[in-house]
């Protein structure tokens, strides 16, 4: 007994940490949990205010810098001049018209009968699935394999679980010009030697964000196979789902035979709407895994905004309807986002930069090893291209985001000569993005 009071009180005096008051160290207890150690950096908060701070033409962060098709917007406005109804709560895990038609229109894209009710989870946006998928589903001590590059979020989420990350990167090919997204990719022996009898899932992101790669039915396969092999879970994040290019097609992983069962496909509404500001994600898998999902989602939001889901619910409605048409937003916005991504590249290769051409997403990355740059008024400490893109916004003004931020801290090293241009934006914000790089390779 009087062991185990020694041990408690000795783990209570780990828990206190000196801290200076007027100049005297005192001791007290500390207020924070460690959970959000290590994982206070984040690169959203850092380059939108610094953004803001320079008044930049900003191809940063992956938002549009236009508005939503005039189908949802109406749908939003009616929704909020409607009843009290769209004004109050409405069903936990998700708005009962949302989760009717989204089962019924992904029920035909994944070859499989979604349940609206048991295999849907409504959530704050495509991060708060990630987040209730990784509470819900890590324990302490299992270990989550990430593809990289990867949307930088899925490292502290699965910290914050208690679990361990291991990184497997996509890789441009040892042979031939590295032209395209598709020239990335992944050694299954790697990948298969990160797997233990730890192992609980495997996060990917097609497209991917940021390098573009649609990955291949072969690709999905041979990940899907070493999750059968392995009894893991497979964690898809799809929130750019719609957006090919040059004939690559997007395929769920959950549509290949046996992944349905241990499959968690996370999209958004703010991607697949052009209204990333509504904050309306979802997770769909089988009923058995999305339950434990709801545990978390019920003891932390609740539910996400009622209208907006509602707006969401017509827009999948009506794009049911017109599914495969060239009325279709899911065709129209991939066509007219192929546009911007090729006058992006034009602008881009105009000024001496080789961008590696994505197949999917919003984004674009480029080599800048060859921009000769004065970097010493930046801090030494960061990684080239964080120092790289902050004198980008400072000298030049405009935003990009460092890419090596999209990697582990074990690997973002050896990626640290790429930066991310968006180009889900205005052709004048591309074109204005473009005279400051013509002007500045024509050294004015
Ligand atoms: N996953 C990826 C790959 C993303 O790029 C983003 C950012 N849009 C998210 C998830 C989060 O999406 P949302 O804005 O719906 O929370
Ligand atoms: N997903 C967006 C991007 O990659 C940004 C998300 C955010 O700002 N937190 O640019």
């Amino acid at each position: 007994m009087g062991i185990l009071r020694n041990i408690t009180s000795n783990l209570r005096i780990i828990r206190l940490s000196l801290i200076r008051n007027n100049n005297t160290i005192i001791m007290a207890r500390r207020l924070h949990a460690s959970r959000t150690d290590g994982v206070d950096k984040n690169v959203w908060v850092e380059f939108t205010k610094l953004a803001a701070e320079y008044k930049v033409v900003n191809l940063g962060q992956g938002f549009p810098d236009f508005s939503p098709p005039k189908f949802v917007q109406d749908a939003f406005c009616k929704a909020v001049s409607g009843g009290y109804q769209m004004h109050q709560y409405t069903r936990a895990f998700g708005h009962p018209p949302l989760v009717k038609n989204m089962a019924k229109f992904f029920s035909r894209v994944v070859g499989h009968e979604i349940d609206p009710f048991e295999d849907i989870l409504v959530t704050v946006g495509a991060y708060q699935a990630l987040f209730s998928t990784f509470q819900a589903l890590v324990d302490e001590g299992d270990e989550v394999i990430i593809v990289e590059p990867f949307f930088d979020c899925y490292q502290p989420m699965v910290k914050m679980a208690g679990g361990t990350a291991l990184y497997v990167p996509l890789r441009p090919k040892a042979d031939g010009a590295i032209l395209s997204s598709g020239d990335w990719v992944l050694n299954p022996e790697e990948l298969e030697s990160k797997i233990t009898p730890q192992t609980k899932a495997i996060v990917i992101n097609t497209p991917n964000n940021p390098l573009g790669k649609v990955y291949k039915t072969e690709e999905l396969q041979m990940i899907a196979d070493l999750c059968i092999k392995h009894d893991m879970l497979c964690i898809s994040d799809e929130v750019y789902e719609w957006l090919t290019y040059d004939g690559s097609k997007h395929v769920k992983i959950a549509s290949l035979p046996g992944m349905w069962e241990r499959t968690i496909t996370i999209g958004s509404g703010g991607k697949t709407f052009s209204a990333t500001g509504w904050k309306v994600g979802w997770a769909i898998g089988a009923g058995h895994i999305i339950k434990h999902m709801k545990t978390i989602h019920q003891n932390t939001v609740y539910h996400c905004a009622t209208a907006a889901q509602e707006a969401v619910a017509q827009g999948f409605e009506r794009e049911y309807e017109v599914f495969g048409t060239p009325e279709s937003y899911f065709k129209q916005l991939p066509a007219m986002l192929y546009h911007k991504r090729n006058k992006l590249a034009e602008c881009l290769r105009s000024v001496g930069l080789q961008p590696i051409m994505p197949e999917g997403g919003y984004f674009m990355i480029a080599d800048i090893s060859s921009v000769k740059v004065d970097l010493s008024g930046e801090s030494t400490t960061e990684l080239y291209d964080f120092r790289f893109v902050k004198w980008l916004i400072k000298e030049k003004g405009l935003a990009t985001i460092p890419v090596s931020a999209f990697y582990s801290p074990e690997h973002s090293k050896e990626f640290d000569k790429y930066v991310r241009f968006c180009f889900v934006k205005e052709d004048s914000t591309i074109d204005a993005a473009g005279e400051i790089l013509k002007k500045w390779s024509e050294g004015q």
